[in-house]
């Protein structure tokens, strides 16, 4: 793990995970056919015109957490990832911590960080949907709207920067494969925005309070996680697939249901089944916007307005001894 400062008085931390925003490609105009996470944070940072204005006499420290293809992200990453979150949030001098992350799994890191760091102090994740060798990169004004946001005095928890806006971690959801605002916060809005190096809230920002168990997750051996799968509603839905997750040794499962938490009648008995022996079972829309409304479902809701990878994260913290 490489560590420099370059400043002192008060600190920022930068930590690098890779992602595109420190991805190549072969040329400038290859927006696809790039490798993710090769370039370094402080490569990145060096990359930022206009940076030590932003920063003026705050110091910048950089730590190369991982570097990886966010598609790739692991709990094992997540697990170091929190415990680098959590010393450097400790320190009196840390006024907070930017992130860049890779745009894939951008808005599952950001809901584990949120639930597992006990801080009132803002993490900030950025990206880029081009790669660092792009002609235009979108990740150098991320990375500076991403340092605007770390350093205004109202930003508190957990929150995502990209394309000018400012998002929580539990609304955050990557919503197109391509174009530069990539992400949308649905029928919640934006946190804010940033424009011109100006942050604009719009409304209140709160750290919410982190899992009961996050400590566990700070310290309890990875491959230990119950593990949680994810299982879909569909025309055509099996239950061989519900059997063939029990079977293998899923602890929880988090049904991604249809419209208003509807769920497949081929499914409804294999479900109570493993519910019997003891499988955890929780229910969330596909809809991409909205949330289940009333309790018409046989199975327990999971947290209300969580997407399904963030209900899976929600309930394997909740299955953790
Ligand atoms: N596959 C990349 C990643 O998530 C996509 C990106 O960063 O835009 O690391």
């Amino acid at each position: 793990m490489q560590v420099f400062e370059v400043k002192k008085i008060g600190k920022i931390v930068v930590l690098g995970t890779g992602g595109t925003i420190a991805g190549t490609a072969a040329s400038a105009s290859d927006h696809t056919g790039y490798t993710a996470g090769q370039l370094g944070v402080q490569h990145l940072l060096d990359a930022v015109p206009g940076l030590n204005d932003v920063l003026q006499d705050v110091a910048l420290v950089g730590e190369q957490v991982a570097q990886l293809d966010s598609k790739d992200m692991d709990h094992a990453t997540w697990q170091i990832l929190a415990q680098r979150c959590s010393h450097w949030l400790a320190q009196i001098d840390v006024g907070g911590l930017v992130i860049t992350h890779g745009t894939d799994t951008l808005e599952e890191t950001a809901w584990f960080l949120q639930q597992v760091l006990h801080s009132t102090k803002p993490v900030v994740l950025t990206c880029a949907m081009r790669p660092a060798t792009a002609l235009a990169p979108d990740g150098p004004q991320n990375l500076l709207d991403a340092m605007a946001v770390v350093l205004d005095p109202m930003a508190r928890g957990v929150l995502a920067v990209s394309a000018g806006r400012i998002h929580s971690a539990r609304d955050v959801q990557k919503v197109h494969p391509y174009r530069l605002d990539a992400f949308s916060s649905g029928e919640a809005g934006p946190r804010g925005w940033v424009e011109q190096g100006q942050v604009r809230w719009s409304g209140p920002c709160h750290a919410p309070e982190p899992h009961a168990h996050a400590p566990q997750a700070l310290a309890q051996a990875v491959a230990d996680w119950p593990w949680v799968a994810v299982l879909h509603c569909h025309a055509g839905a099996d239950a061989r697939q519900v059997r063939a997750l029990v079977d293998a040794g899923a602890k929880g499962l988090v049904v991604a249901g249809t419209g208003n938490g509807t769920v497949h009648r081929s499914l409804l008995t294999t479900l109570a089944e493993a519910q019997k022996q003891g499988v955890a079972l929780r229910l969330v829309s596909r809809c991409a916007e909205g949330q289940i409304v009333g309790q018409l479902a046989a199975l327990q809701l999971a947290p209300l307005g969580l997407n399904v990878y963030k209900a899976r994260i929600s309930l394997m913290l909740d299955l953790m001894q």
